[in-house]
This record gives C-alpha cells, sequence and structure tokens, in this order.
C-alpha cells in the first residue's frame, strides 16, 4: 500500500501540485485542469472510507498514517483534497446513519464546513472555554430550523471550506433553532447535497499556499431537507464537533510529516548536489547538522502522528488532545523543516524553479487550518482540566 500510494503522490500528486500552484483559482478548477486528472487517478487506487472502515481498527489504524504521509509528502493541498472528501461519509458512518451511508457514495466529493465569516476560532469553542470575560460571540451566519421532520439551513459559511466550489456533499456543522431562537452553543451535523435547491457557492478563494487546494464559501437560502440528513442532532453536536476535529487533526499531522520530510529529501539531494568551497555542501560541518536537526524532527512528528492515529483509530473515544497535539507539532515541523530547507538550497531556494518556496507557502497554511495552532493549544489545555468538555 505504501509503494502503490508513494508512487501515486510521485508520479501525479508533484507535478499536478507544480502546475496547479502556478494557476489562478479559476483555472484550477476549469474543464479539462490537471485538478480533474488527479481526482480521476485518485478514484483509481480505491482508497475510500470505506476501504479503512472494512479493515480491522489496528490495521486501519496503521495504514491510514501510512497512506496520510505518502500524500502529504507528494502533496499537502492535494492531500487535504483526499481528506475532506473522506469527511462526510465518515461522519455517517461513525454515527451509523444507513440512510446517508446509502444516499451518499463515500466516491463523491465531499467538503467540511463549520467556519463561518464571523465565526473562525469561535467554532473550535462550544463550550466556551477560551470566551473573553468581556467577550460575545453574538449571531451565528447559518442557522438550521428543526420543526417536526424538515430541516430548513439558512445562511453561508466561510470562504475556508475547502472542495467546496467542486463539492458534491457537504458535511455541514451549524447553528440549530428547535423552536429557541440559535445561538453559536447549540447545533447540528447535516449532510447536504450541494446540488439542492438554495444550495450556491462563491469564487474560489486566491491564497499563498495550498494552491492546488479549491476554497470557497457555501450559500444556504431555505435549502429543505428533511431530519434523515441530520447525522448529528443538537443532543449529539458536541460530540460531532469533538470527533470530527479528533479525525481531522489526526490526518493534518500525518499528511504535514509528509510534507516535512518532502523538504528535508530534497534539500539532503541538493545537498550533495550543490558545490562551495571546493566540497558538496553536505560536507560543510554546519549543513550537515542542520540536515540532521530537519530529519530529527520529521522523525518525531512521524512517531507522534502514527502514535496518535493508532490509539484514536483503536481506543473507544478517540482522544482530541492527542490528535492536537500532534496536528501543531507536525505543521510547526512542517514549516520549520521547510524554512531550513530553503535556506539549504539558498538563493536557489527562493525561486519557483525549485519546489522548496511551495512547501513552505503550503506548509504555513497548515498552521492556521483546521483551527489556528494557538486556539488549538489553548482547546487542548482546558481538555486537560476539563475531558469531557469540547
Ligand atoms: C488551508 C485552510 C483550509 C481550511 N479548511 C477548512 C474547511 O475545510 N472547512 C472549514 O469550515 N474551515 C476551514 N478552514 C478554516 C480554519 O479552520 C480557520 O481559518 C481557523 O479556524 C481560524 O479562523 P479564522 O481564520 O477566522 O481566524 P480568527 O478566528 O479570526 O483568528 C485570528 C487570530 O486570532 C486568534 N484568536 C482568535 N480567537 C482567540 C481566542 N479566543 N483566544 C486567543 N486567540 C484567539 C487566533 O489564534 C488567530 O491568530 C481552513 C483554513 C485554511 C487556512
Amino acid at each position: 500500500m505504501q509503494d502503490m500510494v508513494h508512487s501515486f503522490a510521485e508520479k501525479v500528486m508533484r507535478p499536478i501540485g507544480i502546475a496547479l500552484d502556478k494557476m489562478t483559482p479559476d483555472e484550477v478548477i476549469a474543464p479539462g485542469s490537471p485538478y480533474w486528472t488527479y481526482l480521476e487517478e485518485l478514484k483509481k487506487l480505491e482508497i475510500t472510507p470505506k476501504t479503512f472502515m472494512d479493515l480491522s481498527p489496528e490495521e486501519r489504524g496503521r495504514l491510514f498514517p501510512i497512506v496520510m504521509e505518502e500524500m502529504g509528502w507528494g502533496d499537502g493541498g492535494l492531500s487535504i483534497i483526499y481528506g475532506a472528501c473522506s469527511l462526510p461519509p465518515l461522519m455517517a458512518l461513525v454515527f451509523n446513519r444507513t440512510f446517508l451511508i446509502e444516499r451518499f457514495p463515500d466516491t463523491l466529493r465531499g467538503c467540511w464546513a463549520i467556519t463561518e465569516p464571523d465565526h473562525g476560532s469561535d467554532s473550535l469553542d462550544i463550550s466556551r472555554q477560551a470566551f473573553h470575560a468581556q467577550g460575545n460571540y453574538g449571531r451565528p451566519n447559518c442557522v438550521a430550523t428543526i420543526r417536526g421532520d424538515k430541516v430548513v439551513v439558512n445562511g453561508q459559511k466561510a470562504a475556508w471550506v475547502s472542495n467546496a466550489p467542486t463539492a458534491e456533499v457537504c458535511v455541514l456543522f451549524c447553528s440549530a433553532d428547535t423552536g429557541d431562537g440559535a445561538d453559536t452553543q447549540h447545533g447540528v451535523c447535516i449532510l447536504v447535497p450541494m446540488d439542492a435547491p438554495g444550495v450556491t457557492r462563491g469564487k474560489p478563494l486566491d491564497k499563498i499556499g495550498q494552491r492546488a487546494l479549491p476554497q470557497g464559501e457555501v450559500y444556504f437560502d431555505n435549502v429543505e431537507l428533511t431530519t434523515d440528513y441530520l447525522v448529528a442532532g443538537p443532543e449529539d453536536y458536541q460530540r460531532a464537533v469533538y470527533l470530527i476535529h479528533a479525525e481531522a487533526n489526526s490526518q493534518m499531522a500525518c499528511v504535514w510529516t509528509g510534507a516535512a520530510r518532502a523538504a528535508y529529501e530534497l534539500a539532503f539531494e541538493y545537498a550533495h548536489q550543490r558545490k562551495q568551497g571546493g566540497v558538496p555542501i553536505i560536507r560543510h560541518q554546519a549543513v550537515a547538522a542542520r540536515l540532521f536537526h530537519m530529519y530529527r524532527k520529521v522523525e518525531a512528528s512521524r512517531a507522534l502522528a502514527q502514535r496518535v492515529a493508532l490509539h484514536n483509530h483503536t481506543a473507544e473515544i478517540p482522544s482530541l488532545q492527542s490528535a492536537m497535539a500532534a496536528k501543531i507539532t507536525a505543521t510547526q515541523t512542517a514549516f520549520e523543516v521547510a524554512s531550513e530547507a530553503l535556506q539549504v538550497f539558498g538563493g536557489n531556494g527562493l525561486t519557483k524553479e525549485y519546489q522548496i518556496e511551495k512547501i513552505l507557502r503550503d506548509a504555513r497554511a497548515s498552521m492556521i487550518e483546521d483551527g489556528c495552532n494557538d486556539i488549538l493549544a489553548l482547546k487542548a489545555g482546558f481538555n486537560m482540566i476539563d475531558p469531557d468538555l469540547f
């Protein structure tokens, strides 16, 4: 499996990731773009959420991080496309929603919409542990009104929703109004077909890193569904937010370990080719020591990412705190190692001819993605005091 995914990462993901990085966000998703080739080739690998769910928890916990690291080695942004696609079917499987499992095959393009224009980090603080004493989270931007067996969604999600510009299904986390109004503390998790009447999308977002990953707003105008589409009702909302973050943060840890490894390997190779002072630069003590520290950080990041993935796939309740520790470690590692790699490349590292500056930009975005690392640390710290709250 590792060989198969590595070969895919090398032959498909890397060249397509580099090509998409140079395109405008509109060009990335236009018909004929290599973005679509990537999705077609990815399908052929047959590594959907169900493939992993059919394995034993231990096999899954060992194999999944290896697959995600290889993908991250290929391209960070393209790996997140794969990760985001997996979240709607995964939530249906975890909550055992038979209707949704059948309604949305796990081969569909998926997205996860939780962030709102006025609620970025707030959306991670359901229990309001990080709430400022003089703060007011105010009104939600997106509300699902539940009456009888009908759910009606109105409002919008932020431009940060990964895959939104092309997704076929969305796992939506939003506030719920069950008769007493809506606030940012009570919500629901719903699978929304992206072709449902009333769903529209914003323009794909232009950003410095992970440019291969299309992102954009989702708007909901009286989108009416039956309650069959609910993954988790208000009583299960906190649990759903906990579980999806535990999964997403663990995936992120593996992907960004892979990106860090890619930066390290490119620098290691370059240090053998580039000569200064009459010898390959790796012969200079400072360069060798720099490369050793990069290697040390990658190994530590992988060890933590794999340990957390194995624990979370086999434990009755996954550990969010551990997933956050792994996500923060891996994304910080990817950023530091990519920056060190750029230093090894010298001036060449700054040019678009080499891949290092792209990995650095991609890695920078990962420290904000799926929750700013600062907020994750704050929430994980509070989680150590009150493990039952999120
Ligand atoms: C590449 C990428 C992919 C993403 N994918 C998705 C996706 O698929 N779906 C989705 O819904 N969202 C997604 N996001 C959104 C992401 O989760 C948010 O960007 C993130 O949660 C931060 O929200 P914000 O950008 O609004 O920053 P803000 O919340 O506005 O934070 C700004 C700064 O203030 C700090 N801050 C905020 N609140 C506090 C507090 N209470 N205490 C201390 N400091 C605080 C933060 O740490 C940060 O430094 C993605 C983001 C990126 C960059």
